[in-house]
């Protein structure tokens, strides 16, 4: 009927093996074919019909059917998919944790809160280029790390490693006492062990119980098209390992974005002022720059162009993120020789009578200014 193996062949186990028997069998096979540890052809397989027959075995009603049906008991059936076992859980006290909440041994014992680590935040200065076309860049930072020769729980042994027994591992502690009438109940994380629910008998030399050491680490990141100076990148899990284990806190990277040598940004838009002589102003010109985008970015400033005006060349500032292209803005800026020449001036002299405003025209001419500063 089924090919399943014996339970307490799969375990090694003789058939009145004690449940400290099936628990230590269990740990020293779990460890030996987690599929973190061994990538082995099979080892999934076997890993979960280790599990599965434990949680037969370690379960009294279920083991008591079991025994007498073998496995076709009326519970037996169904597909046993196997739990999300972490390795570091098959280890010291993560065990007894593992054991009391996966497969219910312990009751409703509350189990402590698994630690977080903190996180970090890091600054990074990135290239204005990026904010066109995205791309990759990387940061350094010291995060503690889970120490390799304990696995982070900070016991010198696996076995140096041990429940709580202050609070029998739950972290907290509760107290009762009589205040008159009242008996008034208080609850706390347990000074022995800082609310960790374990114990570090014979601490790893390595990294002093800590369960952690400090290392360098270069995390490579993308950055997105379209980036500005505030956004925030969150990676999971890239923070510092707490003491003696837990999850990892995240690692925040803030971007700032670097300046452009001429270029201001308003979203997707790039603002830049452009000097451009009277001569050109009136005559009108193209001038050529280089741009973000490879392709020389060219100007037609139009005949009678004035000073203080813009001009607009759609399409080719950052991406909006929607698929376009913001445009680029172009202020028009009076430029006038730092130092004109004796000949430029005299020449001036002649051409004075025609650009210069008369007196009498004077004026009109600051009314029509006035105006157009209103309009
Ligand atoms: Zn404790
Ligand atoms: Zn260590």
């Amino acid at each position: 009927m089924s090919d399943k193996r014996d339970y307490y062949e799969v375990l090694g186990v003789n058939k009145d093996a004690t449940d400290k028997d099936l628990k230590k069998a269990f740990r020293s096979l779990a460890r030996k074919y987690h599929p973190d540890k061994n990538s082995d052809p099979g080892a999934d397989d076997k890993f979960k019909e280790i599990q599965e027959a434990f949680a037969v075995l370690s379960d009294s009603d279920k083991r008591a059917q079991y025994d007498r049906f073998g496995h076709s008991g009326p519970q037996m059936g169904g597909g046993f998919s196997g739990f999300d076992i972490r390795y570091e859980d098959l280890f010291g006290s993560g065990l007894d944790d593992l054991f009391s909440n996966l497969f219910g041994g312990g009751g409703r014992r509350s189990r402590p809160r698994q630690a977080r680590g903190q996180s970090i935040l890091v600054r990074k200065k990135i290239a204005f280029q990026m904010a066109f076309e995205g791309g990759s860049e990387e940061v350094s930072v010291d995060t503690f790390l889970s120490c390799d020769s304990c696995s982070g729980t900070g016991g010198a042994t696996r076995d140096d490693v041990d429940i709580c027994s202050t609070c029998r591992g739950s972290g907290q502690i509760t107290q009762t006492r009589q205040v008159g009438p009242f008996v008034q109940q208080t609850s706390g994380i347990c000074p022995s062990c800082q609310g960790r629910g374990k114990i570090i008998i014979n601490p790893c030399k390595e990294c002093k119980g800590e369960g952690r050491k400090k290392k360098k680490q270069t995390i490579r990141f993308n950055v997105p098209q379209g980036v500005d100076t505030g956004m925030r990148l969150r990676m999971r899990g890239k923070g510092h390992v707490p003491k003696q284990g837990g999850v990892a806190g995240d690692l925040e990277i803030e971007l700032v974005l670097d300046n452009h040598p001429w270029f201001e940004r308003d979203g997707a838009e790039l603002l830049m002022s452009l000097p451009v002589g009277f001569p050109d102003l009136m005559l009108g010109k193209t001038v050529k720059i280089s741009h973000l985008d490879g392709k020389p970015l060219v100007i037609k400033i139009p005949s009678n162009s004035l000073a203080g005006h813009t001009l607009n060349i759609p399409g080719r500032g950052l991406p909006d993120g929607r698929g376009r292209r913001g445009d680029v803005i172009v202020l028009l800026k009076l430029h006038i020789p730092n130092k004109p020449s004796r000949n430029l001036k005299s020449q001036l002299e002649t051409l004075k009578t025609d650009l210069s405003i008369t007196d009498e025209d004077l004026e009109s001419a600051i009314l029509d200014e006035a105006k157009d500063r209103r309009s």
